[in-house]
């Protein structure tokens, strides 16, 4: 850039895209897929079909988007601990369920999350966990991404000092095709504040993680 040339003031950057379904549109995909593949729309099992695919993908599996981390994780409340600043002690879950869909090959993924937090300004119920994972499983997103997501909209929301996200996850593009490995998980894990330093939180979580079985 010449010295002579002002400054351009940048824009700030386009918030990330999201998803907001066009379900007509999305029927005559699945029609133009179905009819692409040579396949007779109105063979009686088929009949129906595009509906219902555009129906799942819009309800189940990109619900995601239309979600905040903060909508998910609800009203926080705080603990008489945590709230003096003394709580250096973890909260986690194990084993939550969920199901994703994979950017790659638009095939499923279903596996358990394991989310771990050290309180912080608030806490989050149980079962708004299970909610805060969804809201990025039911996107199109890479295990490793699911992961890091969920553990910074953790330490961001709930001002935690430290967050953990662990999947492990049977991926059907590398059970199905491909490699074809039937028996294959894959594992991601993302950690956030404290919990990055490989210290005795870590350790902690880890041993209750391997306790779990
Ligand atoms: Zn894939």
């Amino acid at each position: 850039m010449s010295p002579s040339k002002p400054r351009s003031r940048r824009a700030p950057p386009p918030p990330p895209p999201v998803s907001v379904p066009d379900p007509i549109a999305m029927t005559r995909a699945v029609e133009d897929f179905l009819r692409a593949a040579g396949l007779p729309l109105d063979d009686e099992n088929l009949r129906g079909t595009p509906q219902r695919v555009m129906d799942a993908w819009c309800r189940e599996f990109l619900d995601g988007y239309a979600v905040t981390p903060e909508e998910a994780l609800g009203g926080t409340f705080t603990s008489s601990s945590s709230s003096r600043g003394e709580s250096r002690e973890l909260v986690v879950v194990t084993d939550l369920r969920f199901h994703s869909m994979c950017p790659h090959h638009l095939l499923p993924v279903a596996g358990v999350a394991h989310v771990a937090y050290v309180p912080g300004k608030g806490m989050a119920g149980f079962g708004r966990l299970s909610a805060l994972v969804d809201v990025f499983a039911h996107r199109l997103i890479l295990q490793e991404d699911l992961a890091r997501e969920v553990a910074s909209a953790l330490a961001r929301v709930l001002g935690s000092p430290g967050t953990a996200c662990i999947i492990e996850a049977e991926q059907s593009c590398l059970r199905l095709r491909g490699a074809r490995q039937h028996q294959a998980i894959t594992h991601a894990e993302a950690y956030e504040g404290e919990l990055r330093k490989d210290g005795a939180l870590r350790r902690e979580l880890w041993a209750r993680l391997g306790a779990r079985r």
